[in-house]
């Protein structure tokens, strides 16, 4: 998948100033950045559902300027709003949306992989805000896609079903699935990325591995320590230098020791701010 200068305007507004991306086949992908950023407008590009002003963009091959019947197949879209609460079983649902594709997974499989096996026969009305989601989901990856869009799959879901999902886009992903994931959780982003683009006010403003981005491997770390009955507070850029000096002058344990790098959050509210619509 790849975006070279990618534009849109929605009259005044200047949505996507220059955006460009490149996603590599397997590859989990998320996009972060603040409200208004212009995130769904570049994901609706890419997905082929809204039209873009400028730039090239191409996704398997195809411009989503251009969809096929045959190119939508490829893909699997799982919005943000949760699926119509039908009267039909989360199994009927299921099934129904297979016979849209021309090679979907087996329903049951997929019910059991996004953990509504035991819901299989209850109908979709019924379930929970994050059982629907899972229906979503389900119904994302019954086409058996080659590209899974994930907006915000996870709003809604207790700890539990969020660690089952992110082991289900660990396995799509493992078994050769693009996944593009915009969410605003970071540790979803830290658990699941493979690279991260930050966007704001329609540009990128960072991009890389969650563990390097915005030059976080090697920002400063923070140690603390306690020394004469009082805290001690240290920024440094050579953390473990400094912890083998302290270890060395207190002859062995250090008292009260913590060493804390920059977060992911710490990184992207730093990318964030001051980026302004100019
Ligand atoms: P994000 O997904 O990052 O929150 P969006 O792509 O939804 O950002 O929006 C980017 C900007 O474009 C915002 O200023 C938003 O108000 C504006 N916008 C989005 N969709 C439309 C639309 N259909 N008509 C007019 N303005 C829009």
């Amino acid at each position: 998948m790849r975006v070279r200068g990618l534009t849109k305007r929605y009259g005044e507004v200047r949505a996507v100033r220059g955006i460009d991306l490149s996603i590599h086949p397997g590859e989990v992908y998320a996009i972060l950045g603040p409200n208004g950023a212009g995130k769904s407008t570049t994901v609706e590009i890419l997905e082929g559902y809204r039209r873009r002003d400028g730039g090239e963009v191409s996704v398997l091959g195809t411009d989503p300027g251009r969809p096929t019947r045959r190119w939508r197949s490829r893909l699997g879209i799982v919005l943000q709003t949760a699926s119509d609460a039908a009267e039909l079983t989360v199994r009927e649902t299921v099934r129904h949306f297979a016979a849209y594709y021309p090679d979907p997974r087996d329903p049951d499989e997929v019910l059991a992989q996004v953990g509504l096996a035991g819901k299989a026969g209850s109908r979709v009305r019924r379930l929970s805000g994050g059982q629907r989601r899972r229906v979503d989901v389900a119904l994302g990856i019954i086409g058996r896609p080659e590209i899974l869009f994930l907006d915000e799959p996870t709003t809604g879901f207790d700890p539990e079903a969020r660690r089952r999902f992110w082991a289900l886009v660990r396995s799509l992903a493992g078994d050769g699935t693009t996944i593009v994931l915009t969410t605003h959780y970071l540790d979803e982003v830290e658990a699941l990325a493979d690279r991260v683009s930050v966007i704001a006010a329609g540009r990128v403003v960072a991009e890389g591995p969650p563990g390097t981005l915005g030059g976080r491997a090697a920002a400063m770390t923070e140690i603390t320590w306690t020394e004469d009955g009082a805290p001690r507070t240290l920024a440094t850029g050579d953390p473990t230098r400094t912890v083998v000096e302290l270890a060395a002058r207190f002859g062995g344990e250090i008292p009260g020791l913590t060493v804390t790098r920059p977060t992911l959050e710490d990184v992207y509210l730093r990318l964030i701010k001051g980026v302004r619509d100019e």
